[in-house]
């Protein structure tokens, strides 16, 4: 057998650090913006960032991290989230970024599960971490990302931020590292039972920023001001932490305030040109400017994603606003870029009305991911539009085993991803439904089984299901279908009092329906796509009052909608 020819390039490892280098070699000057949780506007440059990102480095080993080691974060889009990115992946160990919109609860799991060492976290989640240290014996120490003078007071012993980064001179090179040493660790609660955990590698996290800057992706470059709305503690950003200093763009971090004006005049004084967030973010800024009559002077495109983004969302910002739309699918095991909606050459030679149904569509896949959609008996279906089928990806950038689980959850070497989808003869993905029982609420995920949980432990219910129903605010909310246990009686109210104290207040479902019998497979499970379909048409009590507030609502303006 003949040895094969190797290549005679430089073998330099794709690492985290070498994005915020890159950054601040070549970038030096760049700034990133950020509202803080103080109340200011924070500025800075990417050779500031990269500097106290190597403090945080030196900090944290002479606090005994490791390399390998986890250090969480709870904390909103700023400086010094950006500073535990590369502070804590720069030298090997492992960022993990935690949602804190979570139960405590769940965020105890996901903390103890993960083993983390520390906690860097806001001063805005000081009381959640003084009610998470108790559960968590195993986290070595708390950091409150802020400086003495905002310390705020806590039961739980912490350490200071600053202080810490105070004793260290950023004297530090990034060390050498394996490309498939471990990056990030993302927990999702898109899957039934406890949150699982998506540990990306290196490899991995720079690929996908090369991946979420091409111009047929997020089409990022030097000349933008990248607004991430979408949280840090959501699958990175969608990659923008990452892409950003890959292009050199500025950044623009909002902090803990999404509403409608606070984003409106950030990007205003920033100058942005692109941001990214959930349908839910746009609404309340779409509501906003309608409120005001304000109009965008810099803003050129955003990329929507994380639920399906509403057509008539795509056409009022294209329309009214001159924003372009960037339709995104993706998901937490997947880093998240799957597909995007951007038309090539000869789509864009079409009616303009063929074009739009297009960009309606989740989108064209970006390299580095491939799709298939497959039928019930595992075989690929076609690409024509309306065959539909369980949607299953594979990529260097997909998931090949959730953390610490033995039992890989890939089919023939692809990731199921628990969406029903199609896929067009333009290549372009449509996602119709989802075979996985989780409602996404304004972007974020609640499990049916937990909240069906509660339910069936209320000495009046027999059986209970919980399914999403359409929302024009937060694009679904749960609504509970009960059949009640024979002799016994429970109003819709009492029901939903029974949850107060046993989920996140957002969990608790919009609304109540009483049936005598639910649908139910030959085996016996619940048939939960039935029953989205039987209650298609239901009218959520919330969404009759939310519609009538709605941007997206034709000629809402306060009027009742029926
Ligand atoms: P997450 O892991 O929290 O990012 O959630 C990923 C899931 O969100 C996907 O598997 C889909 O079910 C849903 N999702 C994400 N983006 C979209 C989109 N553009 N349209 C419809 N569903 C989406």
């Amino acid at each position: 057998m003949t040895t094969p020819l190797l290549g005679q390039m430089m073998d330099v490892p794709l690492t985290v650090s070498s994005l915020l280098a890159h950054a601040a070699r070549h970038f030096g000057s760049t700034e990133i913006v950020s509202r803080r949780i103080e109340g200011d506007l924070h500025r800075y440059t990417y050779r500031d960032c990269e500097k106290r990102a190597k403090q945080l480095a030196q900090a944290l080993i002479a606090l005994g991290v490791e390399p390998g080691d986890r250090v969480a974060t709870l904390a909103w889009n700023g400086y010094r989230h950006l500073e535990a990115y590369y502070g804590t992946t720069g030298f090997g160990a492992v960022c993990h970024t935690i949602n804190p919109r979570l139960f405590p609860d769940q965020i105890a799991y996901i903390i103890n599960h993960a083993d983390d060492a520390y906690v860097l976290f806001d001063t805005t989640f000081a009381a959640l971490v003084d009610t998470l240290a108790p559960q968590c014996p195993h986290v070595r120490g708390w950091i409150a990302l802020c400086d003495e003078a905002h310390r705020p007071p806590m039961q739980t012993s912490v350490l200071c931020y600053e202080t810490l980064m105070d004793g260290q001179d950023g004297g530090f090179d990034w060390p050498a590292l394996d490309e498939q040493q471990a990056s990030y660790l993302c927990y999702t609660s898109g899957t039934t039972g406890n949150p699982k955990g998506a540990l990306y590698t290196h490899r991995s996290t720079v690929l996908h920023a090369f991946g979420a800057a091409l111009p047929d992706s997020m089409s990022l470059s030097a000349s933008d001001s990248v607004l991430p709305i979408v949280p840090m503690f959501h699958v990175n950003a969608w990659g923008l932490a990452h892409a950003g200093p890959l292009t050199g763009a500025k950044l623009v971090f909002p902090g803990k305030d999404l509403d409608g004006k606070s984003l409106y005049e950030l990007m205003e004084s920033e100058r942005v040109t692109c941001s990214a967030g959930v349908p839910t973010v746009w609404l309340g800024l779409l509501n906003y400017l309608r409120e005001t009559g304000g109009k965008f002077s810099s803003l050129q495109r955003t990329v929507i994603g994380g639920s399906a983004c509403p057509p008539a969302m795509l056409r009022i910002l294209e329309d009214d606003y001159g924003v372009q739309v960037i339709h995104a699918w993706g998901m937490t095991e997947m880093s998240p870029l799957g597909t995007l909606s951007k038309l090539n050459w000869e789509q864009s030679q079409r009616p303009l009305a063929e074009q739009r149904k297009l960009l309606e569509k989740q989108g064209h896949v970006i390299y580095g991911v491939d799709m298939k959609i497959v039928g019930e008996d595992g075989r690929e279906l076609p690409w024509d539009g309306v065959a539909f089928g369980d949607l299953h990806v594979r990529g260097p950038w997909v998931i090949d085993r959730y953390f610490r689980k033995e039992e890989s959850p890939l089919i023939d070497g692809w990731f199921p991803t628990g969406d029903v989808a199609t896929i067009d003869p333009d290549s372009f993905l449509h996602i119709t439904d989802r075979s996985k029982d989780v409602i996404k609420s304004g972007g974020e995920w609640i499990s049916s089984i937990d909240v069906e949980n509660v339910a069936v432990a209320h000495p009046a219910v027999a059986e209970a299901a919980c399914i999403a129903c359409a929302h024009p605010k937060w694009t679904e909310r749960p609504l509970l279908v009960v059949v009640k246990r024979a002799g016994f009686d429970v109003t819709r109210e009492e029901l939903l009092a029974f949850y107060d104290g046993k989920v996140a207040k957002w969990w608790i479902p919009d609304d109540v329906v009483f049936v005598d019998e639910l649908p139910h497979t030959a085996t016996g499970k619940l048939q939960k796509l039935k029953l989205r379909d039987l209650f298609r048409d239901h009218v959520l009590p919330s969404a009759l009052e939310d519609g009538r507030n709605c941007a997206l609502t034709p000629g809402a303006q306060g009027k009742p909608v029926r």
